[in-house]
């Protein structure tokens, strides 16, 4: 029988090695993992802080004596691999316990080692109340902290989707939380507009965010640790966590000779078999192929880790499987918001030269959640990119509730090569407390169509903010706001005229056809029927105001 080792024992190693065995009940199968723990949920760790789950029993989804008895799988924890001696088929293990090294021969070769949290050099950076969070015993010392230490605030380094998961739950044990971003938003998968929603939120619930600075230098006063910022502004704190991003655990691999890219990504073929035969890899360690653009990429998420794992395992006892890219689909929960994305951000697509209305379209729009007459609905935010052809190249969606299943909608569709056409289609469950009989997902299809045959044109938030700062522009549009009296009393653009959405087809002849028209009302609905009016009244320059002057006048 043949024998497979695997080095790395939670998302990707775990299951590559139930997969095999399921397989090949014949096959010898050891897994080794330098910690203490295999198969924990890496993803749950932040909520078992926040004491959402109460039971750090729950997060041990599997244990070493299990797999031996259920799947007659060799688990070897506290052991870290080395060394790997290609040439030789053998790697040198260190039983972290007893100090032991020896040596194992294998015909297959897993890595399924991981990432792993990036800690830079900033002065002061290694202290007691500085934590990571990435394993069982992180979360053990965070958790232990704040139980012995009741620490009155902590500051979160970094706001992407681990960063904003501890702020929420260190929020949730009464801690004052700080979060720090060096870029002038959170959550970078997604653009800016979408992420202020976002921002406002955690505002609104208290967390001091700052946006834009990085930290220069930790400062240790005692217990308290003074973070001094590039801007040279001073946030106090108790703790603090880092969480500035990953990188691959691909010593090993290096070491071994293996091809690794740019950021130290193991390559892999199309089969996930590395440069060196017989050894292969999996999860947070290797570059993908983005499934958009076919460039490669690193994209760690448990998702790729578990299906990458499956082809892998079903190569190694003979198939020809392909692995045949990621999307980078992403949900998360930060406060009372849901925030997801799936595919590529306009940022995204300007960094690759991409041109407005060119050659990638925007469709940004407001819709609820479910029905509006059945109690309980909310505001969802969607945005989605497209081309003229109309191939999605990605979405994001903010809001309450069923975020998530029009994330998994547009990353469905996306992922077999669906168009915005499509998402018209699409026949998708309908009773008033899920949905409308048109869903979200839908009308992203129709607004994106409407687009295209330019039935209908945006403009953004930053484009109008660009327009009304030019002087020279001043007499080439109109600004028209199509709410009612009572809306106007609330918010107005500066300087726009005043033609309630019930009054359009009685006075749009006070408007002048030769100049281009931007209408708004507060989500954008009132203002494209509005729009449809004055294009059939041969209104040529319109543009609606995409989402309104509710997500302008937040930006
Ligand atoms: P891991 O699951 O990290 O496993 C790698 C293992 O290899 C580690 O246990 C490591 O100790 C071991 N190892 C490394 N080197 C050696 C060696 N030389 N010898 C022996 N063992 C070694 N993803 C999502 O998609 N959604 C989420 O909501 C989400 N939330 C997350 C929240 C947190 C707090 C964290 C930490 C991660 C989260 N992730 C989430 C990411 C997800 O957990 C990873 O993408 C996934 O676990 C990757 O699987 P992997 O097998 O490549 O690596």
């Amino acid at each position: 029988a043949k024998k497979t080792l695997i080095i790395g024992g939670v998302a990707g190693g775990a299951t590559t090695a139930t997969r095999l065995r399921r397989r090949d009940d014949a096959m010898e199968i050891i897994m080794f993992e330098r910690g203490d723990y295999i198969s924990y949920a890496n993803c749950g760790l932040p909520y078992y802080i926040g004491g959402v789950i109460e039971s750090r029993d729950a997060l041990l989804v599997q244990k070493p004596e299990v797999m031996k008895n259920r799947f007659n799988i060799d688990v070897r924890v506290s052991s870290e691999v080395t060394k790997i001696i290609p040439n030789e088929k053998k790697i040198e293990v260190k039983n972290r316990k007893t100090g032991e090294i020896y040596e194992e021969t294998y015909d297959n070769l897993i890595l399924a080692t991981g990432s792993s949290p990036i800690k830079p050099p900033i002065p002061g950076i290694d202290s007691g109340n500085i934590f990571t969070l990435w394993t069982v015993p992180d979360t053990d010392r965070i958790k232990a902290y704040l139980t012995e230490k009741k620490p009155k605030r902590a500051a979160v380094i970094g706001g992407g989707f681990i960063g904003l998961e501890m702020a929420e739950n260190l929020h949730e044990e009464g801690v004052d939380v700080s979060v720090i971003e060096m870029q002038n938003q959170v959550m970078a998968p997604v653009d800016l507009e979408m992420a202020n929603l976002v921002q406002e939120n955690m505002i609104m619930n208290g967390v001091n965010l700052i946006l834009g600075d990085g930290v220069k230098e930790f400062h240790h006063k005692g217990e308290i640790i003074q973070i001094e910022l590039t801007s040279g502004n001073v946030v106090e704190t108790d703790m603090v966590i880092l969480s500035i991003g990953v990188r691959p655990n691909s010593e090993l691999a290096k070491q071994a000779g293996i091809a690794l890219n740019k950021k130290g990504g193991v390559l892999v073929d199309d089969y996930l078999q590395t440069s060196i035969p017989n050894i292969y890899a999996v999860g947070d360690v290797i570059e993908v192929t983005h499934y958009i653009t076919k460039d490669k990429t690193m994209i760690p998420l448990a998702g790729p880790a578990n299906k990458q794992a499956r082809i892998l395992a079903d190569n190694i006892v003979g198939d020809k499987k392909t692995y045949n890219g990621t999307l980078g689909t992403a949900v998360a929960k930060v406060f009372d918001l849901n925030v997801a994305s799936t595919g590529l951000n306009e940022k995204q697509l300007k960094a690759m030269g991409k041109v407005k209305n060119q050659d990638y379209f925007v469709a940004l729009i407001n819709q609820k959640s479910h029905a509006g007459y059945y109690p309980g609905a909310t505001p969802l935010t969607l945005k989605m990119l497209f081309d003229k052809a109309g191939k999605i190249f990605g979405g994001q969606i903010v809001g309450q509730d069923g975020v998530d299943k029009r994330i998994d909608t547009l990353a469905t569709t996306m992922r077999l090569d669906g168009t915005v056409y499509d998402l018209q289609a699409l026949e998708l469950a309908y009773a008033p407390p899920f949905s409308s009989a048109k869903d979200p997902v839908n009308m992203l299809g129709y607004v994106a169509e409407n687009i295209l045959r330019g039935q209908i044109s945006f403009i953004e938030w930053d484009e109008l903010d660009a327009l009304l700062a030019d002087a020279s522009k001043k007499n080439k549009y109109t600004i028209l706001d199509v709410t009612e009296e009572m809306e106007r009393m609330v918010f107005a653009i500066p300087d726009s005229v005043h033609i309630p959405s019930g009054e359009i087809h009685q006075r749009w002849k006070e408007l002048d056809p030769n100049k281009m028209v931007i209408l708004y009302c507060t989500i954008g609905v009132r203002s494209y029927n509005a729009a449809r009016v004055l294009l059939q009244k041969g209104f040529k320059n319109i543009a609606v105001l995409s989402c309104g002057s509710g997500f302008y006048k937040s930006m």
